[in-house]
Protein backbone atom coordinates (compact mmCIF):
# COMPACT_ATOMS: atom_id res chain seq x y z
CA UNK A 1 0.00 0.00 0.00
CA UNK A 2 2.95 2.30 -1.43
CA UNK A 3 -0.07 5.42 -1.82
CA UNK A 4 -0.65 5.29 2.30
CA UNK A 5 3.06 6.13 2.23
CA UNK A 6 3.03 8.69 -0.20
CA UNK A 7 -0.47 10.29 1.19
CA UNK A 8 1.51 10.76 4.67
CA UNK A 9 4.22 11.94 3.60
CA UNK A 10 2.81 14.78 1.17
CA UNK A 11 0.44 16.00 4.23
CA UNK A 12 3.23 15.89 6.46
CA UNK A 13 5.27 18.27 3.86
CA UNK A 14 2.39 20.52 3.96
CA UNK A 15 2.30 20.44 7.68
CA UNK A 16 5.80 21.60 7.65
CA UNK A 17 5.43 24.24 5.12
CA UNK A 18 2.62 25.71 6.66
CA UNK A 19 4.35 25.04 10.33
CA UNK A 20 7.53 27.28 8.91
CA UNK A 21 5.28 30.33 7.94
CA UNK A 22 3.94 30.10 11.84
CA UNK A 23 7.21 30.15 13.11
CA UNK A 24 7.62 26.23 14.22
CA UNK A 25 8.35 23.24 12.73
CA UNK A 26 6.53 19.63 11.36
CA UNK A 27 7.67 18.25 15.09
CA UNK A 28 5.53 20.72 16.95
CA UNK A 29 2.37 19.24 14.75
CA UNK A 30 0.52 16.65 15.37
CA UNK A 31 -0.97 15.00 12.91
CA UNK A 32 -4.31 12.62 13.85
CA UNK A 33 -5.32 9.91 11.22
CA UNK A 34 -8.78 10.02 11.34
CA UNK A 35 -9.77 6.50 10.89
CA UNK A 36 -13.46 6.52 10.92
CA UNK A 37 -15.22 3.58 8.25
CA UNK A 38 -11.06 2.69 7.44
CA UNK A 39 -10.59 -1.30 8.05
CA UNK A 40 -8.12 -2.25 10.71
CA UNK A 41 -5.38 -3.25 7.99
CA UNK A 42 -5.67 -0.75 6.54
CA UNK A 43 -4.83 1.50 9.95
CA UNK A 44 -1.94 -0.94 10.86
CA UNK A 45 -0.23 -0.06 7.32
CA UNK A 46 -0.74 3.38 8.25
CA UNK A 47 0.99 3.03 11.66
CA UNK A 48 3.71 0.94 10.06
CA UNK A 49 4.40 4.26 8.08
CA UNK A 50 4.35 6.18 10.57
CA UNK A 51 1.37 7.16 12.22
CA UNK A 52 1.62 8.09 15.91
CA UNK A 53 -2.40 8.87 16.32
CA UNK A 54 -5.43 7.85 15.49
CA UNK A 55 -9.31 9.21 15.63
CA UNK A 56 -12.55 7.92 15.87
CA UNK A 57 -16.08 9.23 16.08
CA UNK A 58 -18.03 6.61 17.55
CA UNK A 59 -17.17 4.26 20.80
CA UNK A 60 -18.70 1.48 19.22
CA UNK A 61 -16.60 1.36 15.82
CA UNK A 62 -13.51 1.76 18.02
CA UNK A 63 -14.14 -0.94 20.39
CA UNK A 64 -14.34 -3.12 17.52
CA UNK A 65 -11.18 -2.49 15.64
CA UNK A 66 -8.81 -0.81 18.38
CA UNK A 67 -8.41 -4.61 19.46
CA UNK A 68 -6.35 -5.42 16.17
CA UNK A 69 -4.32 -2.72 16.19
CA UNK A 70 -0.69 -1.96 16.54
CA UNK A 71 -0.25 -0.08 19.21
CA UNK A 72 -1.06 3.99 19.13
CA UNK A 73 -2.12 6.82 20.58
CA UNK A 74 -6.07 6.83 20.52
CA UNK A 75 -8.28 10.02 20.36
CA UNK A 76 -11.81 10.26 20.52
CA UNK A 77 -13.04 13.23 17.80
CA UNK A 78 -16.98 12.65 18.06
CA UNK A 79 -19.79 13.54 19.86
CA UNK A 80 -20.14 11.76 23.04
CA UNK A 81 -23.00 10.46 25.21
CA UNK A 82 -23.34 10.31 28.73
CA UNK A 83 -23.95 6.59 28.47
CA UNK A 84 -20.96 5.80 26.28
CA UNK A 85 -18.22 7.70 28.70
CA UNK A 86 -16.79 4.74 30.28
CA UNK A 87 -16.27 2.93 27.50
CA UNK A 88 -14.43 6.11 25.59
CA UNK A 89 -12.14 6.63 29.14
CA UNK A 90 -10.83 2.88 28.92
CA UNK A 91 -10.51 3.00 25.14
CA UNK A 92 -9.47 6.20 24.74
CA UNK A 93 -5.95 8.54 25.50
CA UNK A 94 -7.81 12.09 24.64
CA UNK A 95 -11.38 13.14 24.28
CA UNK A 96 -12.04 16.47 21.92
CA UNK A 97 -15.24 16.52 21.91
CA UNK A 98 -16.38 18.23 25.51
CA UNK A 99 -19.05 20.67 24.73
CA UNK A 100 -21.06 21.15 28.04
CA UNK A 101 -20.65 20.80 32.36
CA UNK A 102 -22.75 17.70 32.10
CA UNK A 103 -20.11 16.00 30.01
CA UNK A 104 -17.46 16.84 31.61
CA UNK A 105 -18.72 15.98 35.13
CA UNK A 106 -19.61 12.59 33.75
CA UNK A 107 -16.18 11.84 32.44
CA UNK A 108 -14.60 13.25 35.77
CA UNK A 109 -16.63 11.16 37.92
CA UNK A 110 -16.20 7.91 36.03
CA UNK A 111 -12.37 8.95 35.58
CA UNK A 112 -12.06 8.99 39.30
CA UNK A 113 -13.79 5.52 39.95
CA UNK A 114 -11.22 4.09 37.31
CA UNK A 115 -8.48 5.75 39.08
CA UNK A 116 -7.48 7.87 36.00
CA UNK A 117 -7.05 11.25 35.09
CA UNK A 118 -8.30 11.64 31.68
CA UNK A 119 -7.27 14.42 29.31
CA UNK A 120 -9.75 16.24 27.37
CA UNK A 121 -10.32 18.96 24.78
CA UNK A 122 -13.40 21.67 25.03
CA UNK A 123 -14.67 21.83 21.74
CA UNK A 124 -15.91 25.29 20.53
CA UNK A 125 -18.19 26.11 18.08
CA UNK A 126 -16.49 29.30 16.46
CA UNK A 127 -18.48 29.44 13.65
CA UNK A 128 -22.09 29.14 15.67
CA UNK A 129 -23.34 27.11 13.01
CA UNK A 130 -26.54 25.67 14.47
CA UNK A 131 -25.33 22.35 12.96
CA UNK A 132 -22.09 21.95 14.93
CA UNK A 133 -21.70 20.86 18.70
CA UNK A 134 -19.69 22.55 20.91
CA UNK A 135 -19.69 25.79 23.12
CA UNK A 136 -19.99 29.40 21.91
CA UNK A 137 -16.57 31.16 22.29
CA UNK A 138 -17.88 33.08 25.77
CA UNK A 139 -18.62 30.25 27.13
CA UNK A 140 -15.57 28.38 26.60
CA UNK A 141 -13.49 30.21 29.65
CA UNK A 142 -15.81 29.54 32.37
CA UNK A 143 -16.34 25.78 31.00
CA UNK A 144 -12.48 25.59 31.31
CA UNK A 145 -12.27 27.21 34.89
CA UNK A 146 -15.33 24.79 35.86
CA UNK A 147 -13.45 21.48 34.39
CA UNK A 148 -10.52 22.21 35.74
CA UNK A 149 -11.62 22.41 39.09
CA UNK A 150 -11.76 18.51 39.04
CA UNK A 151 -8.38 16.30 39.89
CA UNK A 152 -9.36 13.54 37.47
CA UNK A 153 -9.61 15.46 34.33
CA UNK A 154 -6.94 17.32 32.83
CA UNK A 155 -8.12 20.34 30.74
CA UNK A 156 -5.43 19.87 27.62
CA UNK A 157 -6.75 22.54 25.30
CA UNK A 158 -9.63 22.73 22.64
CA UNK A 159 -10.87 21.86 19.74
CA UNK A 160 -13.14 22.69 16.88
CA UNK A 161 -14.63 22.03 13.54
CA UNK A 162 -14.81 24.87 10.95
CA UNK A 163 -17.60 24.74 8.19
CA UNK A 164 -17.11 23.30 5.00
CA UNK A 165 -16.12 25.25 2.48
CA UNK A 166 -14.44 25.28 -1.08
CA UNK A 167 -11.97 28.13 -0.58
CA UNK A 168 -10.22 27.46 3.06
CA UNK A 169 -9.15 31.20 3.15
CA UNK A 170 -12.81 31.41 4.35
CA UNK A 171 -12.38 29.93 6.95
CA UNK A 172 -8.88 31.44 7.82
CA UNK A 173 -10.59 34.00 10.49
CA UNK A 174 -12.38 31.30 12.49
CA UNK A 175 -9.04 29.26 13.33
CA UNK A 176 -7.10 32.57 14.27
CA UNK A 177 -10.64 33.52 17.00
CA UNK A 178 -9.34 30.13 18.33
CA UNK A 179 -5.65 30.40 18.47
CA UNK A 180 -6.72 33.89 19.93
CA UNK A 181 -9.60 32.31 22.82
CA UNK A 182 -6.58 29.85 23.56
CA UNK A 183 -4.16 32.38 24.55
CA UNK A 184 -6.88 34.84 26.54
CA UNK A 185 -7.55 31.44 28.65
CA UNK A 186 -4.05 30.82 29.08
CA UNK A 187 -3.58 34.19 29.88
CA UNK A 188 -6.14 33.62 32.96
CA UNK A 189 -4.15 31.27 34.29
CA UNK A 190 -5.30 28.10 32.12
CA UNK A 191 -2.46 26.67 30.42
CA UNK A 192 -3.27 24.97 27.18
CA UNK A 193 -1.07 22.22 25.52
CA UNK A 194 -3.15 21.29 22.22
CA UNK A 195 -5.33 23.83 19.41
CA UNK A 196 -7.15 21.08 17.90
CA UNK A 197 -8.47 22.08 14.23
CA UNK A 198 -8.37 21.54 10.93
CA UNK A 199 -9.21 18.49 8.41
CA UNK A 200 -8.80 17.01 5.27
CA UNK A 201 -10.00 20.57 3.29
CA UNK A 202 -8.48 23.21 5.39
CA UNK A 203 -5.57 21.70 7.47
CA UNK A 204 -2.53 23.82 5.76
CA UNK A 205 -4.41 27.28 7.15
CA UNK A 206 -5.49 25.52 10.45
CA UNK A 207 -1.79 24.94 10.92
CA UNK A 208 -0.55 28.62 9.57
CA UNK A 209 -3.08 29.99 12.37
CA UNK A 210 -1.59 28.02 15.10
CA UNK A 211 -3.10 24.52 14.87
CA UNK A 212 -0.86 21.77 17.11
CA UNK A 213 -3.02 18.97 16.09
CA UNK A 214 -5.06 18.05 12.98
CA UNK A 215 -7.02 15.78 12.33
CA UNK A 216 -7.10 14.18 8.38
CA UNK A 217 -9.29 11.68 7.47
CA UNK A 218 -9.96 11.94 3.59
CA UNK A 219 -6.53 13.30 2.30
CA UNK A 220 -4.64 10.04 3.96
CA UNK A 221 -6.95 6.99 3.69
CA UNK A 222 -8.47 7.95 -0.13
CA UNK A 223 -6.20 6.01 -2.94
CA UNK A 224 -5.51 8.87 -5.57
CA UNK A 225 -4.03 8.71 -9.09
CA UNK A 226 -2.40 12.45 -9.56
CA UNK A 227 0.47 11.75 -7.27
CA UNK A 228 3.86 12.46 -8.30
CA UNK A 229 2.27 15.16 -10.74
C1 LIG B 1 -14.25 12.89 9.94
C2 LIG B 1 -13.65 13.90 10.84
C3 LIG B 1 -12.42 14.53 10.53
C4 LIG B 1 -11.65 14.24 9.25
O1 LIG B 1 -12.30 14.77 8.15
P1 LIG B 1 -11.64 14.70 6.68
O2 LIG B 1 -12.28 15.82 5.96
O3 LIG B 1 -11.96 13.37 6.13
O4 LIG B 1 -10.17 14.91 6.85
C5 LIG B 1 -11.90 15.42 11.43
N1 LIG B 1 -12.54 15.72 12.59
C6 LIG B 1 -13.72 15.16 12.92
C7 LIG B 1 -14.36 15.53 14.19
C8 LIG B 1 -14.30 14.23 12.06
O5 LIG B 1 -15.48 13.67 12.39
Amino acid sequence: MDWIVRNIEEIQRKIAQAAKKSGRTAKDVTLVAVTKSVAAEVINQAIAAGISDIGENRVQEAREKFSSLAPVRRHMIGHLQTNKVNQAIELFDLIHSVDSLRLGEAIARRAARQGKVMPILVQVNISGEATKYGVAPEETLPLVRALSGFVSLEVAGLMTICPAVEDPEEVRPYFRQMRLLKEEIEQQGFPLKYLSMGMSGDYEVAVEEGANMVRIGTALFQKRCDHGA
